[in-house]
């Protein structure tokens, strides 16, 4: 746990350090889980929008994007239910006066107690080594069955509550499985309550009557009330997708775990409309392909995990989580929800318009059902960013940290390096700085010993190093190092945007 802990803040502290993310509004002594991204966080975060949107929207015939404001009717969010549902179920304790959500408490808890698995198993494996079956031991060690017992037990009570909307019955679990107060260490609990996660404002004057606005929760329900003008205009076919990215705001009760939980965040989502009944295989099909286009981050696969929902939304027939190892153990980064017609049908309901689609070759007049894929752009760039990070001892015994992201994400793609500041080496490396930057984002850096330019490249992340020293004046080229490796080879300067081509590829998800 303390090596968590360690990893995590060092996330933290380097993520502040080198630019990627400050706590917002610092100098006043910050605002809550809200944080601003830096000059090389932006860089990264772009770079992971664009990912994603060339995957969703460049990849496939089939899906469109838009940008819906944030704004919107406020009939929207009684029409999906955000009003009267939209509850995180809260607990104070009575002797820290602080406030937590009852079903984090109970998650927690059911975590800590994976953790007990997760080290029976390493225990095992080291004692057995290369003849160790994982599989046969987790269904058959005791200790590791009785394990797996309790955390089934307290699912079952959890998710029962939770469908019933048992506020009581959460506290009585909470009680039972003797959950203390990380701050207090007392089991001194209130009664759990229900607390609406929007943020709400006004537009216009009082006199206009209902003049409440919600700062959107999620980006959906901006693409559902768009889906007659998508489909028309763009002359859409089912099945077809509508992408959006946007802004989203929740009143989070518990807002720590740096960007993982903030109140002012950034979605990734996609709407996927189906013919009613087929929508369970292509929940299947999306479930599928976002792991792919997870994986093709070049991550390894047991940093991910699907949670299956017992729990359902209100709205859902189908539901999984893509969960990842993030410092703090395993946690929700992308909901996949087979959501019914329940929106298109409430909107109609709502707003009096038909949204429906005239299916030709049916021939036949019906309201979709719809597969969403849901991913945070924070969340991602947290499980990108710590996955990354990591400290090297090198062949030398002299350390380096190293941030390993894949080089089309990196904020910088090269730095161009002049070894000394003298002698013609400036201007040379400023003119393959002017030769790199239309295709690349690159840095011209001359500061510092070149030992040091290099080790401050590897920790934010640029995957090549480009030198200019007295053999490139006269016509041999530049050093290339790459940063994993930190290999490095002669290139002539002619070739070098084709070498950054050829290295730096797009991302193919297939
Ligand atoms: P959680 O259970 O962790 O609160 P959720 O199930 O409410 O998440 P969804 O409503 O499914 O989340 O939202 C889709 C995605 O949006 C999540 O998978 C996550 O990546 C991101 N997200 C949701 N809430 C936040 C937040 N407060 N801060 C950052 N990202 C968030």
């Amino acid at each position: 746990m303390a090596n968590q802990e360690d990893a995590f803040k060092k996330v933290v502290s380097h993520a502040k350090e080198y630019g990627f993310i400050f706590p917002s509004s610092e100098i006043y002594d910050g605002l809550g889980a809200v944080y601003d991204y830096g000059q090389l966080g932006i860089e990264l975060k772009n770079n992971i929008k664009q990912y994603w949107w060339k995957s969703m929207v460049q990849y496939h015939e089939n899906i469109v994007g838009i940008d819906s404001a944030i704004f919107m009717h406020p009939k929207i969010w009684k029409a999906s239910g955000h009003v009267d549902a939209f509850n995180a179920p809260l607990i104070d304790n009575k002797d820290s006066k602080k406030r937590y959500r009852a079903d984090v408490l109970i998650e927690d808890h059911i975590a800590k107690i994976e953790d007990k698995i997760k080290k029976e198993v390493e225990k095992a494996q080291k004692r057995f080594g290369d003849a160790f079956n994982k599989e046969q031991f987790v269904s058959t060690n005791p200790r590791v069955l009785e394990h797996q017992k309790k955390i089934d037990d307290i699912t079952a009570r959890y998710s029962e509550c939770m469908n019933a909307n048992d506020l009581e019955g959460l506290r009585q679990l909470i009680l039972d499985l003797e959950i203390v107060c990380p701050i207090s260490g007392t089991r001194n609990w209130t009664e759990v309550r229900q607390f609406n996660l929007m943020f709400a404002t006004q537009m216009g004057s009082v006199s206009e009557g209902s003049d409440t606005i919600y700062l959107r929760p999620e980006t959906a329900q901006g693409i559902f009330v768009n889906f007659l003008n998508v489909q028309k205009s763009g002359r859409m076919k089912i099945p077809f997708g509508i992408a959006q990215i946007g802004k989203a705001f929740r009143n989070e009760i518990v807002a720590r775990q740096f960007i993982f939980r903030m109140r002012e965040f950034e979605q990734m989502e996609m709407q996927f409309f189906v013919r009613p009944g087929e929508e369970l295989e292509w929940f299947k099909y999306w479930k599928e392909e976002r792991l792919k286009w997870h994986l093709a981050l070049g991550i390894p696969a047991e940093c991910y995990r699907y949670h299956d929902h017992e729990k359902l939304a209100h709205y859902a027939n189908a539901a999984t989580d893509i969960e990842f190892e993030f410092p703090f153990g395993f946690k929700e980064l992308e909901g996949i929800h087979s959501r019914t017609n329940f929106d298109l049908s409430r909107h109609s309901e709502f707003s009096g318009k038909k949204l429906q689609y005239f299916d030709s070759e049916l021939n036949e007049n019906y309201t979709p059902y719809v597969i969403e894929t849901s991913i945070g752009v924070d969340r991602t760039f947290l499980a990108i960013f710590s996955h990354g990070l990591k400290d090297e001892v090198l062949e030398d015994g002299s350390t380096r940290t190293v941030l390993s992201l894949p080089a089309v994400l990196a904020p910088y793609k090269a730095a161009i390096l002049p070894l000394v500041k003298k002698d013609g080496l400036p201007e040379k490396a400023r003119e393959i700085f002017d030769l790199l930057k239309y295709d690349f984002m690159v840095q011209y850096d001359e500061k510092d010993a070149i030992g040091r330019r290099y080790r401050r490249q590897d920790a934010i992340g640029t995957p090549y190093c480009i030198t200019v020293d007295n053999e490139t004046l006269e016509g041999q080229g530049v050093t290339v190092r790459e940063r994993d490796t930190m290999k490095q080879e002669r290139i002539p300067i002619e070739n070098l945007r084709a070498y950054l081509h050829e290295h730096i590829q797009p991302i193919k998800v297939d």
